[in-house]
């Protein structure tokens, strides 16, 4: 039976030819070939003038690996093994066969080969596209913040002249103004977020946060703007919706925002519901349902999707106002809070836009008595007026920040043109607090701070600082923290904000007595 099966699979596999040393062959057994005796094996194949070369070969047996030799129209690849009889002048050639071996590893091969071409052709499109994408993310953010600056001074002295007792036309008419510049910076705040968003290098920053108050900020904004439009605002908040969550505080704000702007802004007749509600209780992660509903124009079937995607608007452009890009930061930021967005409606009847998100909870009812408590000594302590250390070297700037403080009596300002000038007033005056522009002249924020937090008097090295800045990059942002300010605020500054993280730093650093970390 071997023997037989030997036979059969060499007589399918292997050939064995017999040929003098030039090639001539002397005998074949045909087996896979057929090549008559007497012929030459080069006019075979090229292979074969390597016969004659094989004398001088030191070894007798020699073996070639992967032969390919097309014969009668088929293709085939060898191994082959020679062996040389000097004596007699004869070589001796087992040629096996190992085509199907040999072409399934050059399919393999090749297909590696595509694959790795592929690869590459991937990979320098994709290195193009993110150049692309930088450049433009770079474009947005340095053309936004040459537009942010000048708003800076825009929104600062509108509010300003506001209060310099103007007539009934003139009011109006820079409240005209004062209603285009936030639309302005409301839209630039979006291309910078856009930006940051898709260079990735947008943060979620969870933290314990009153939800009840941000809840009550955000209606009482929205009901006034729907007042105006003479439709109802209706607030529904569930009972068990506990008052402090752990979460993105802003960034929540932003995606609820953008639903109850939108809201109004799509609804002519009717009302508007906001509710907020979570089905569980006593846990330490519950999700929380926000919901807004409005009997507005509606959307769609086919397009409840796309209006997700960056500058979409499916009103004429110019209808309602708006850049397309309010749903589109609500999907991502959701993302980013691994959150989920919802949306149902019915064309002509209104939506319902329902967002979804796990929060924290916090049960420790200790946080609630110590915020309390903290309010009441910050009541406390205002009797005594706080004196603020401005760092500013632009003059409109320095001006804007004086008018601001004008209107809160418990503040007092002082101006330092410089980082140097700072260090000086320090050394002369007690201040509670400082606010620092970064870029200055002959000594910046940053500089005079890092000499600040190493000055020997503790009263010194402890006080806090808040940088006050057009710039909100990333990279200035973390050196601002890693050389110990306290607060970062981006110009245009918004006054309540700028108030309260006053307030939040003055009581801490006199709470603690030695300073804010
Ligand atoms: P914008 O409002 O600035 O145009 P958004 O990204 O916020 O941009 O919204 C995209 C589009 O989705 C809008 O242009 C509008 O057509 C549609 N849309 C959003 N919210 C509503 C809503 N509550 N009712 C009807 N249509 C809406």
């Amino acid at each position: 039976m071997i023997e037989e099966l030997r036979k059969d699979f060499v007589k399918n596999t292997t050939q064995i030819i017999v040929s003098d040393t030039e090639s001539r062959v002397l005998q074949s057994d045909n087996n896979i070939l057929s090549i008559p005796t007497g012929n030459y094996l080069t006019s075979v194949h090229p292979f074969f003038y390597t016969i004659s070369n094989l004398l001088e070969e030191p070894l007798d047996e020699n073996y070639f690996y992967c032969v390919q030799i097309e014969n009668l129209g088929k293709n085939y690849f060898f191994d082959i093994k020679t062996k040389i009889y000097r004596k007699s002048g004869q070589v001796a050639l087992f040629l096996i066969d190992f085509t199907e071996h040999y072409k399934s590893v050059h399919k393999i091969k090749q297909a590696r080969n595509e694959s790795i071409i592929d690869f590459n052709i991937a990979q320098e499109l994709n290195n193009e596209l993110q150049v692309q994408r930088g450049f433009k993310n770079k474009f947005l953010a340095n053309v936004s913040h040459e537009i942010r600056t000048p708003l800076n001074s825009i929104v600062g002295f509108i509010q300003v002249l506001q209060n310099t007792g103007l007539n009934r036309e003139q009011l109006d008419l820079v409240n005209i103004v004062k209603s285009s510049s936030e639309n302005l910076k409301s839209i630039v705040n979006d291309l910078l977020d856009i930006s940051k968003i898709e260079a990735g290098r947008l943060e979620i920053k969870n933290k314990r946060f009153n939800l009840h108050l941000l809840l009550d900020e955000l209606v009482k904004a929205h009901q006034i703007q729907a007042e105006e439009k003479r439709i109802t605002f209706q607030f529904e908040r569930g009972e068990s919706l506990p008052r402090f969550i752990v979460l993105d505080r802003l960034r929540l704000n932003q995606v609820l925002v953008n639903l109850l702007d939108n809201a109004i802004k799509y609804t002519q007749v009717g009302n508007i519901t906001f509710s907020v509600t979570t089905p569980s209780k006593n846990r330490r992660k519950i999700p929380i349902v926000f919901e807004v509903k409005d009997t507005g124009i509606g959307i769609d079937a086919e397009n409840v999707t796309t209006i997700f995607e960056s500058f979409t608007q499916l009103e004429k452009r110019g209808l309602f106002g708006g850049t397309g890009l309010g749903l589109s930061i609500v999907k991502q930021l959701s993302e980013l809070m691994e959150g989920k967005i919802e949306v149902e409606s019915v064309k002509g009847k209104g939506s319902i836009f329902r967002f979804t998100v796990e929060a924290g909870v916090s049960h420790d009812q200790k946080a609630e008595k110590k915020l309390r408590s903290r309010t009441s000594k910050s009541k406390e302590s205002k009797n005594s007026k706080y004196r603020v250390l401005l760092g500013e070297d632009i003059e409109v700037n320095q001006l804007l920040l004086m008018r601001i403080f004008a209107d809160h009596p418990d503040y007092s300002l002082d101006i330092a043109k410089n980082g140097e000038h700072v260090l000086k007033l320090l050394d002369h005056y007690k201040y509670d607090l400082i606010l620092m522009d970064l870029t200055m002249p002959i000594m910046d924020g940053f500089d005079a701070t890092a000499r600040i937090r190493n000055h020997k008097n503790k009263h010194i090295s402890k006080i806090p600082i808040i940088a006050l800045s057009a710039r909100c990059s990333d990279e200035d942002i973390e050196e601002s923290k890693e050389v110990g300010m306290n607060g970062y605020l981006i110009k245009p500054i918004d006054e309540r904000e700028l108030f309260q993280t006053m307030e939040k730093l003055i009581q801490r650093y006199k709470r603690k007595g030695q300073g804010v970390s």
